[in-house]
């Protein structure tokens, strides 16, 4: 069964603006993808703070219009537990839209960090989250199969993994440097639509904050190390943080993003599936 990938937030944990700051170019929700097979089931790839509007924007696609399904997304599965990966999953607790046994596919870390902690445990404990962890394959729906791909990334509470669905997609928004991921050239080339990790355009972006200390790889490096793979495949940025120049169309720095051959994601793009 084929489907419909859609990017519901493109921005960094902290959205596009963040909280007192005035951002670059278009307001961006928080990173987070979708995808709505053509028989309107549902699974949710990280769940932002911004979770209601996202979902709120999957009513405009037409399979998702068709459901009748009591939740929400029939499927959840999350990166990692940063603030902006997760915790948008207080909207499925008994204060809110009262989820009923989400199957939720997160990593054995992820998993038992939310059964260890408030407000994460009452979701689990309620029966509003299902979890289910190991890093798959598993063949959610006919059609919609998931992978968890363990990457390199500041583990202070979780583990990370990056998101393959289908083998067609490869969802990696937080990453701490490509070259610490020894299979970053082969995950890229298996799949055929990349959307990947695009915090930062360069080391000086927020004065006064060391980079050091949030590690991410450079625009300039993830083109230098994938634009060889760009002919035959889409390679698209995202996480952009609310300083980054490509995330305004018009500047040098996505100009040059595009001339390389990649995309800079921008909320609600739609790309269809082949399913398999
Ligand atoms: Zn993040
Ligand atoms: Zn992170």
């Amino acid at each position: 069964m084929a489907g419909t990938l859609i990017v519901l937030g493109t921005a960094q944990d902290g959205g596009n603006p963040q909280l007192g700051s005035r951002g670059r170019g278009r307001p961006r929700l928080v990173s987070s993808v979708a995808v709505v097979m053509d028989d309107g089931s549902t699974l949710l790839a990280d769940v932002s703070p911004d979770v209601k509007a996202q979902v709120a924007r999957l009513s405009e696609v037409e399979a998702y219009q068709a459901r009748s399904a009591r939740n929400a997304v029939d499927h959840i599965t999350l990166t990692h537990g940063h603030m902006g990966h997760y915790t948008g999953l207080v909207q499925f607790g008994k204060e809110a839209h009262n989820a009923d046994r989400i199957p939720t596919w997160v990593t054995p870390s992820m998993a038992a960090f939310l059964t260890a902690n408030e407000p994460w445990r009452s979701l689990v404990e309620g029966g509003h989250l299902d979890l289910r962890s190991g890093f798959g394959p598993v063949l959610l729906e006919p059609g919609l199969s998931l992978r968890l791909v363990p990457v390199p990334h500041r583990a202070e509470l979780t583990d990370t993994v990056g998101i393959s669905i289908n083998d067609e997609v490869l969802f990696v928004p937080d990453i701490d440097s490509w070259a610490d991921w020894p299979d970053a050239q082969q995950e890229v080339a298996r799949h055929r639509v990349c959307l990947l990790d695009a915090s930062f355009s360069s080391l000086d972006e927020i004065p006064g904050r060391d980079l050091g200390q949030i590690p991410h790889p450079l625009v300039s490096d993830t083109i230098e190390r994938f634009g060889h793979l760009a002919a035959d495949r889409r390679l698209i940025l995202t996480h952009l943080n609310h300083t980054n120049p490509v995330a305004e169309p018009d500047s040098e720095a996505a100009a040059v993003v595009r001339s390389a051959g990649f995309e800079v994601a921008e909320d609600l793009m739609e790309i269809h599936l082949d399913g398999n």
